[in-house]
């Protein structure tokens, strides 16, 4: 089974979106490696799987959201090893959401549980009684946070060719962020963008994750949440279009989009030096556009 392609693909931006305020901005299309295992989500689950698998593990067991691209990946990955998935949900819903009946649809058990007993996820009192209703699982942490994740995020790092000055990814948990700090390099920057309020918190768990020796220049920025986490209006929705019409490139509504927004404004504000060569990564999870329902133009 081949999911990752041989060669990386890098689209250029067309140069009217970033009026030659730099020398190039490209994009690293993570999101077109596999329709369904989308960007960085199956870097991080890969590893995850091949451990599973040579434990003799029979079913996979992880933790989302009602929209997590996580969930959605782990299902779609889970079907394509032949693995029985469980996913544990945060809260009760009335009905599926798209996300959740996609995961139905390719063979993920929902497990659903209250937001209290969700907080309790990395509880080992309470994953011990998880356990108990599912025996032998190998348990995946929410978004594929853990060192198998790092290990397969840092892969990513050599799709990224060496002229390129900075690098630009969204941040959720950091675990691609940290991956990919690892992997690069001489001496590039590593920019990460939060789609959370106040995200800079991250940086703390970021940086015990990055290696020692590793000389990565990196930092986050948190100024473009819109509200918060999952959050959008109507201005960004605007720039995902404009976004679209100029470079034939869909954006994400969750994490992409707003790093992309952020980029601009980083432009406008002139933080980028004008010789700098912007290697964008698209971390995929397009399959959350749904919810905007016709708002988009793609
Ligand atoms: C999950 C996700 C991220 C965040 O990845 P982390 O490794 O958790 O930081 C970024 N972009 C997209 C599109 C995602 O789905």
């Amino acid at each position: 089974m081949v999911i990752i392609p041989d060669k990386p693909v890098i689209h250029p931006l067309n140069f009217k979106w970033y009026q030659s305020q730099v020398q190039c901005i490209d994009m690293l299309r993570l999101d077109m490696l596999h329709p369904d295992i989308s960007g960085n989500k199956w870097f991080k689950l890969k590893h995850n799987i091949f451990d599973a698998q040579s434990r003799g593990s029979k079913l996979i067991l992880t933790f989302g959201g009602g929209y997590s691209n996580h969930l959605a990946a782990t299902a779609s990955a889970a079907k394509i090893f032949g693995i029985p998935a469980i996913g544990v949900v945060r809260g009760t819903y009335t009905g599926l959401t798209p996300t959740l009946q996609f995961c139905v649809d390719n063979g993920m058990q929902l497990h659903f549980v209250s937001h209290d007993d969700y907080k309790r996820k990395e509880d080992k009192d309470w994953l011990a009684g998880l356990l108990n209703c599912f025996p032998d699982a190998y348990i995946i942490p929410e978004g594929g946070a853990n060192e198998q994740g790092r290990i397969g995020a840092e892969e990513i790092a050599t799709f990224i060719p060496q002229h390129y000055t900075h690098i630009c990814v969204s941040v959720g948990t950091g675990t691609t962020m940290a991956g990919i700090c690892n992997g690069v390099k001489g001496g590039q920057a590593v920019y990460g963008y939060t789609p959370m309020k106040g995200g800079k918190y991250l940086a703390e768990n970021i940086a015990t994750h990055i290696n020692e020796g590793c000389m990565v220049r990196w930092q986050l920025f948190d100024d473009w949440h819109f509200g918060g986490f999952g959050k959008i209006d109507n201005e960004l929705i605007g720039f995902m279009n404009d976004f679209y019409n100029f470079n034939h490139i869909p954006l994400d509504r969750v994490y992409t989009a707003k790093m992309m927004y952020g980029v601009q404004q980083q432009l406008n504000a002139g933080i980028f030096p004008g010789n700098a060569n912007v290697l964008c990564i698209h971390t995929g999870g397009l399959q959350g556009n749904i919810s905007l329902n016709g708002k988009l133009q793609y």
